[in-house]
């Protein structure tokens, strides 16, 4: 079973192939991955109507290079599964119109799959995948959860942000200190350099007890210590952007310290949701897994109370192909295939906002 995937959610054209075959995990012909950052850097986040524009130009050339490095063709593949959600509609649209373009051209079947449970799945793709029951951190762009996993297509949400995501959080105080977007990346490189606790930032919903988190007063409590730290300087204000009478080093400091907060919050509520579940394994995935503190801290933790953390591997931390293949065959493989009506079967609709708990097997 060669299951085609593709990714169209937000700002990257990802394409991929994957053997479905048995009941081994699903293995990768190929893949490969158009992002448009460069595109949106000028606006300073992602342009809705220029990113379906651009999905539309790069998807059947990423398709033609992926069959190409599995050696296959278009004929070769058994089943198509795009992105039906949660993501820009615009966006979406794409992915599924030309996945359901091929299906019915080529007579196959169809497969829409939730975005996060492609993020969810993608540690099975990495050397040393995961084994179900597992808890989840997923800490991406546009979503922070905790969630107990124990098989495809049974998730529990444990907890989740009450407003701004992890990556938000990263990305909102790289922009306020002027580092671009999306700023999470270039935040931790500059976090490198400065002091974790020269600025003491909040951490929020820390002891509440539950497993949800809140990030929107960090970015205030960065702006407030950036606005300090300008007006402060021998130079005066600002010039073009707010951050711009700060020293390097006091730039290194408040990015070290705003990561600080942040990860200290995610690993303080996953061992809290590994000690509620009783497991002893933990899943992170998402584009702020790619985070280098946080997989340290995560580690050391974890190491101590014999927990096993799992990543996928770090191209496929950040939205791909692969993921979304990857969560196509194994549904398949449970037995969870596609719920499109016989009278309809290349028939689609996008679900722009979709929760991942809807999707349980229940
Ligand atoms: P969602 O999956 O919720 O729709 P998304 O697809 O935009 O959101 P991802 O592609 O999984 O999210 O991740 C992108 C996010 O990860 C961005 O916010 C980015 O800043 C962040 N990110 C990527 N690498 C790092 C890093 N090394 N440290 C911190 N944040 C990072
Ligand atoms: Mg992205
Ligand atoms: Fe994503």
């Amino acid at each position: 079973m060669r299951i085609l995937g593709i990714e169209s959610s937000c700002d990257e054209t990802g394409v991929a192939l994957v053997d479905a075959s048995g009941t081994a995990t699903p293995r990768l012909l190929g893949h490969s991955l158009h992002s448009q950052i460069e595109m949106h850097q000028a606006y300073g986040g992602v342009v809705p109507e220029l990113a379906s524009r651009d999905h539309i130009r790069r998807v059947l050339p990423l398709t033609d290079a992926v069959l190409a490095q599995a050696g296959l063709s278009l004929k070769d593949v058994d089943a198509v599964a795009h992105t039906r959600g949660p993501g820009l509609a615009g966006a979406l649209l794409v992915g599924s119109g030309v996945a359901c373009a091929l299906g019915f051209a080529l007579g196959r079947p169809v497969l829409g799959v939730h975005h996060l449970e492609g993020h969810l799945l993608s540690p099975f793709l990495s050397a040393d995948p995961p084994e179900f029951p597992f808890v989840a951190l997923l800490v991406s762009g546009g979503h922070t959860q905790l969630m107990r996993v124990d098989g495809v297509g049974r998730y529990e949400l444990l907890g989740e942000t009450i407003d701004d995501a992890a990556g938000e959080a990263f990305d909102k105080s790289a922009k306020l200190l002027g580092l671009g977007y999306p700023g999470g990346p270039a935040l931790a490189r500059l976090a490198q350099e400065g002091g974790d606790e020269v600025f003491r930032f909040p951490r929020p919903l820390l002891h509440s007890g539950d497993l949800d988190f809140s990030f929107a007063g960090l970015k205030t409590a960065v702006l407030t210590q950036v606005k300090r730290l300008a007006q402060a300087h021998p130079d005066g204000p600002a010039t073009t952007h707010l951050a711009d009478p700060l020293s390097h080093q006091q730039r290194a400091d408040v990015a070290a310290s705003a990561q600080a907060a942040i990860v200290d919050v995610l690993v303080k509520k996953s061992l809290s949701a590994i000690d509620a579940t009783g497991l002893k394994r933990l899943v992170v995935a998402g584009g702020v897994g790619a985070n280098t503190r946080l997989r340290e801290q995560l580690g050391a933790a974890c190491r101590q109370r014999g927990v096993r953390v799992h990543y996928p591997e770090l191209h496929l931390c950040t939205d791909n192909g692969a993921m979304i293949a990857l969560a196509a065959g194994m549904r398949w493989q449970a037995g969870l295939g596609h719920a499109k009506s016989a009278d309809q079967p290349y028939a689609f609709d996008v679900k722009p906002r979709w929760s991942l708990a809807e999707l349980s097997g229940r």
